[in-house]
């Protein structure tokens, strides 16, 4: 007998986790503030609730998936949480998840929230990879473990609920990082006679390669030796800068996206630390 869940939200992520659901025969009860996105999946098999309430009380695993916290205090007013398992999947900074997780608390409920990494088109499809941040009552984990693994992978990261979020924005930050330098890269052979699309497959092996460099930075921040197993010095990598100030410069491109990493890397050799990695920079940044 499969676990019966209530889904709130049928956006285009939460449309995407109700098919997962229904697909692995799950009885399940859905809301959405706009009925008519609930029509389809009554036709695959989802019940249709009259109200947020009414699904609320229809089963004890409540899944939450709108647009933003203040949707879900709009959408759970006047609903009786007490006793529920509730599981939020709504994107919301860390902040938001803690007080949510209280507000749970003062009604009764237990409380898991999440951070979904993945686009729909990746939701029930295991060999994209992507997967969902949980963080709160491990005991609620525990026990919908295998009802939550159905649209997606599980990363539990502790019992702190504003966790799963606060992991959620680190990976996202970091992508944005990324994207930031493959957008200077993009931008460096724009004028000339090279195809975007040859560079596009040397650009993400590289990235690949280069990216294993994290596991080195977390030991030396683990241990405080921003030295240890030092490749490339922080005094040889600034004395590299203008190399690449020089080259935007020379192809017609703005460093700007470049100018602020390098700016952290001067500050920290000013400190005297040109013996270290890059790690440093991390400790300028944490104020
Ligand atoms: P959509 O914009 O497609 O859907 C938003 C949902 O929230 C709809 O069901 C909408 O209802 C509902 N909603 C908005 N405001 C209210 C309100 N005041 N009261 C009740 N319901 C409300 O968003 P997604 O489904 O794409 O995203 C849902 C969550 O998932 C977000 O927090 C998003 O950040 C997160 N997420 C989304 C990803 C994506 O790629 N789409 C990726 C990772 C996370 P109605 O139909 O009535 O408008």
């Amino acid at each position: 007998e499969k676990t019966p869940v209530t889904l709130l939200g049928l956006g285009a992520m939460g449309t995407a986790l109700a098919r997962t659901w229904l697909a692995a025969g799950h009885p399940l009860t859905v809301w959405n503030r706009t009925p008519a996105r609930a029509a389809a999946l009554a036709t695959e098999g989802a019940r249709i609730a009259e109200s947020a309430a009414a699904a609320v009380a229809a089963n004890h695993l409540i899944i939450v998936c709108l647009l933003d916290d203040a949707s879900v205090e709009e959408a759970l007013a006047g609903t009786d949480l007490a006793g529920r398992d509730l599981v939020n999947l709504t994107t919301s900074t860390p902040a938001q998840a803690r007080a949510r997780a209280e507000w749970a608390r003062q009604r009764g409920a237990r409380y898991l929230d999440g951070g979904i990494m993945a686009v729909p088109p990746m939701i029930g499809v295991p060999e994209a990879g992507g997967y969902v941040f949980y963080s709160g009552s491990p005991e609620l984990f525990e026990r919908h473990r295998e009802t939550l693994a159905v649209p997606a992978g599980t990363t539990y990261v502790g019992e702190d609920a504003s966790f799963a979020a606060l992991h959620d924005v680190a990976l996202l930050s970091a992508m944005y990082g990324m994207f930031a330098g493959a957008a200077h890269a993009f931008a460096l052979i724009r004028k000339e006679d090279i195809d975007p699309a040859a560079l596009a497959p040397l650009l993400a092996d590289w990235l690949v390669a280069m990216a294993p460099a994290v596991h080195q930075t977390a030991d030396q921040l683990r241990s405080g030796d921003y030295t240890k197993g030092v490749v490339s010095t922080l005094a040889m990598q600034v004395a590299g800068t203008p190399t690449f100030l020089n080259t935007a410069e020379q192809q017609g491109v703005s460093p700007e996206l470049l100018t602020p990493y390098f700016e952290l890397m001067r500050r920290r050799l000013a400190e005297g630390s040109g013996e270290e990695d890059l790690t440093g920079v991390i400790d300028l940044l944490v104020r």
